[in-house]
């Protein structure tokens, strides 16, 4: 492995749900665990259980029920545990490893739509992360009323625990636009679907090279025999994309994931001392 230097990582871009990360000195292995955890391991929230108490409307409750474990549910990883780690060991849950959340609405005046917003939780905290996620319609004089259970859970169990819609990475681009053989046609400008290239003073230059997604396309546009461009990409450096779904911040979600590759690492370690011995 490559990786016995040291991880340098630079934030570039951040806001409550996008992260994009240059990572240098990791190798793909690294990068791919990361991911991979990210998606599959790293716990969220999501109702896993709904109780009806009545249902009158159109809708099975099997769907109504699927309807809402997709709903994204704030998290709080610090206050609740998996239910397959907790002390309680029950399979009903505790407090501490279970949210109760409730729901009675009613078409009293022609029909309408329930929202998210309506589920009111025993812990303000975990939450539904939008408001505005449709449930179901009611027509007038229909009744929903149910009680549901939200749990941490991990998207290798069901894609409603989530955490991320995008966790992707891409190779860091090197693109060099040599002075002397470019004939500045602009046919890579034109052509590069990400905007990459621009021109000043007549000249080609890169503009936003972190856009590149090593299409080629622009050297193949390029008439230069051989072509004036070359794009290729840094050895062991990645740009890493992570879009959270909203139910933690994509920092944490990228913490926790480094976190838990190190605790999977040190298993394996112990396991391979006790197969030694
Ligand atoms: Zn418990």
């Amino acid at each position: 492995m490559e990786c016995s230097h040291q991880v340098k990582i630079e934030v570039l871009e951040k806001n409550e749900t996008d992260l994009r990360l240059a990572i240098k000195g990791a190798d793909v292995p690294l990068m791919n665990a990361l991911r991979r955890i990210a998606l599959a391991e790293v716990p969220s929230m999501a109702i896993a259980e709904v109780v009806m108490i009545e249902n009158s409307s159109i809708l099975q409750d099997e769907i109504i029920a699927h309807r809402l474990g997709l709903t994204p549910l704030k998290t709080d990883l610090d206050s609740y545990n998996l239910p397959g780690e907790c002390e309680c060991q029950s399979e009903f849950g505790c407090s501490l490893c279970r949210v109760t959340l409730t729901m009675d609405a009613e078409a009293t005046e022609g029909t309408r739509t329930v929202y998210s917003g309506e589920l009111v939780s025993e812990n303000p905290e975990i939450v539904p992360i939008s408001d505005k996620v449709p449930i179901i319609k009611l027509a007038k004089g229909q009744k929903l009323k149910l009680e549901a259970y939200a749990r941490l859970g991990k998207g290798k169990n069901h894609a409603k625990w989530q955490p991320v819609a995008v966790c992707a990475y891409k190779y860091y681009p090197k693109i060099t636009v040599p002075t002397k053989e470019c004939d500045n046609c602009t046919k890579c400008v034109d052509i590069c679907p990400k905007k990459v290239y621009t021109m000043k003073e007549n000249k080609v230059e890169v503009r936003d090279l972190l856009a590149c997604n090593l299409c080629m396309d622009c050297v193949e546009a390029c008439p230069q025999k051989p072509p004036a461009i070359t794009v290729e990409w840094e050895k062991n450096a990645f740009i890493m994309n992570i879009e959270s779904t909203g139910v933690l911040p994509p920092e944490r979600i990228i913490q926790e994931a480094t976190k838990m590759l190190d605790k999977q690492l040190k298993e394996f370690e112990e396991q391979v001392k006790v197969e030694i011995k």
